[in-house]
């Protein structure tokens, strides 16, 4: 299960570009994680980042300290030694999560919403992203299929066209009735693949890309 982190600058983007290793925190997550969001604090309501964790350390901060420390110029803690033991002042356990390298930037970063969560989480919240749909239409930003709602095409001032947002990374972007009409009636064709999005799927009255930008399209 993934998980979802509010991180503050500056150790957010060492996170992501990767010089640091050890997400410190508090309190250890109650459950396993095999990676987590990284929510910048004081952003708006997205995911910025995702890293694979390696596993969660737990001990006194002295010895999280001399662990996390002991071979830092390869994986380097990403913070002294006086602002960590700051942190932790007070504690008696402290936890470190071993962050994977190759940290993921998400561009377009994801809404929180799409991950389950109502709002920045305040400690460590437990990502539920929303299970994929059949698509009607492919968001141009981040590749997310969705439906469109009935609601989309009322409020919508145009007979084929109307203006819809991503539910995955909240960008809007116009799709047209015509082929969500043909998005109903798919099947996978290897023989068939456009060169501008390679989607390779038919229809049955024919071919269209499925990617709506672009002009490709191929008749039987
Ligand atoms: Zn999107
Ligand atoms: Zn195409």
């Amino acid at each position: 299960m993934d998980a979802v982190l509010t991180v503050k600058q500056p150790y957010a983007d060492r996170i992501m570009e990767g010089t640091k290793r050890y997400e410190f925190r508090r309190k250890a997550p109650a459950r396993d994680i095999d990676g987590l969001y990284v929510h910048i604090a004081g952003t708006g309501p997205y995911a910025q980042a995702y890293v694979g964790v390696n596993c969660v350390h737990t001990g006194t901060p002295e010895a999280i300290w001399e662990y996390c420390s002991e071979c830092a110029a390869i994986m380097p803690p990403g913070i002294s030694r006086e602002d960590f033991f700051a942190y932790f002042d007070g504690c008696e356990t402290a936890t470190a999560i071993s962050l994977a390298p190759r940290p993921q930037v998400l561009n377009p970063p994801i809404l929180l919403e799409y991950l389950g969560l109502k709002g920045a989480p305040q400690s460590i919240a437990y990502a539920k992203p929303q299970q994929p749909e059949i698509g009607d239409y492919t968001c141009p930003y981040c590749g997310h299929e969705q439906q469109a709602t009935y609601d989309e095409w009322e409020g919508s001032d145009f007979e084929d066209r109307t203006t819809v947002w991503c539910r995955r990374c909240g960008q809007s972007f116009d799709v047209y009735r015509e082929w969500v009409a043909y998005y109903t009636n798919v099947d996978p064709d290897p023989f068939s693949m456009c060169p501008g999005s390679e989607s390779t799927e038919r229809f049955r009255d024919g071919w269209r890309c499925r990617i709506g930008g672009c002009a490709a399209m191929k008749e039987d």
